[in-house]
């Protein structure tokens, strides 16, 4: 049970919350069952363990909304070292992955955790792609367990997919072996019977999350996941618009940007979130900034990003004015 708990005479007591109410007077902090229970100028109470935050400023823990935990023990590698994100993902974690032991995935998840947790973050949401067939060991149960020890609220995103993005030809080993729906549906449903809860404090949440769609799955997979994951009460995420090539290859297999593709298949709503956005074009920039000036990460934070993606995704460009009917007629590139 968490000890009750009163942290005293503050500089300052920061909220979260806009305007006035961001900043409120304490000086103290009164804990009970986990919970802020009073803040003010409080009277110790029996049996309460006090902290003196005297020259200190207490405000709400940072929520990390996207990582990849078992990345931490591949950071510098000399490989992938100055690579774009696709280049580096062929180099490092697609060449490293397969060869991680129980050992190495356990480390790689607690130094990345220890450092969350150093930087203020109580709360983390994991896209693990870890998984495959014959895995010897549960990535999903390890990151758990190293979470619990730190106390830290965790949110399993579930990763993984049917598809695999190895280069043509090339043989995939065996630890990156792609799953079939049926298999990873089934771990859905394990995932969400043994570490699931659903109540407002809980410390496990589980959320379906193939890696990348389209790449991960299939359109007819995702739409079936979806299906799933709502039925079970979870909620989805994963990647999009990752980079340029990206957003031109959704395009090009499709016939629609990105977002567009994930509102066909009933991936966009207020239970969805996505991470890696990127935009490098004016039309790409002035989509992804509608319709708040606040970063694609506090939008994800706050649950707002699920309804800016799907305002984006009813987004038309307006009508050009141009001199020439011919290129007026004749877009270069869509909008994202
Ligand atoms: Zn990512």
């Amino acid at each position: 049970m968490t000890q009750d708990l009163l942290i005293r005479n503050a500089t300052a007591i920061l909220t979260g919350l806009k305007g006035d109410a961001a900043r409120v007077p304490g000086p103290d902090l009164r804990i009970r069952a986990g919970k802020i229970a009073a803040i003010g100028a409080l009277t110790p109470e029996p049996g309460e363990r006090q902290i003196d935050a005297g020259g200190c400023v207490i405000y709400p823990a940072w929520v990390n909304t996207h990582h990849h935990l078992f990345q931490s023990l591949l950071k510098g590698d000399p490989v992938g070292l100055n690579a774009t994100l696709t280049p580096w993902l062929t180099a490092t974690p697609m060449r490293l992955r397969p060869l991680m032991t129980e050992n190495d995935f356990r480390l790689a998840a607690r130094i990345g955790l220890l450092e969350l947790a150093l930087s203020g973050c109580a709360t983390v949401a994991d896209h693990n792609y870890h998984y495959a067939p014959d895995l010897p060991y549960d990535t999903s149960a390890i990151l758990f367990e190293e979470a619990a020890k730190f106390g830290l609220r965790f949110a399993l995103c579930r990763g993984g997919g049917t598809l695999s993005r190895a280069p043509a030809g090339s043989e995939v080993p065996v630890a990156a072996r792609p799953e079939t729906v049926e298999g990873f549906l089934k771990d859905i449903r394990r995932l969400a019977r043994e570490f699931h809860d659903p109540a407002p404090d809980g410390m496990q949440r589980i959320v379906v999350a193939p890696t990348t769609p389209p790449h991960s799955m299939r359109p007819d997979e995702l739409r079936e996941v979806a299906s799933v994951a709502r039925g079970l009460g979870l909620r989805l995420h994963s990647h999009l618009n990752e980079t340029v090539q990206y957003h031109d290859a959704v395009h090009q297999q499709h016939r629609v940007k990105p977002v567009q593709f994930c509102e066909t298949i009933g991936w966009l709503g207020e239970d969805v979130w996505y991470a890696h956005w990127s935009s490098s074009t004016r039309t790409r920039s002035r989509c992804s900034a509608r319709p708040a000036p606040a970063s694609p990460i506090a939008r994800k934070a706050t649950g707002v990003w699920a309804a800016a993606s799907r305002r984006c995704a009813r987004w038309r460009p307006p009508a050009r004015r141009s001199p020439s009917a011919s290129t007026a007629r004749l877009p270069t590139k869509p909008p994202t």
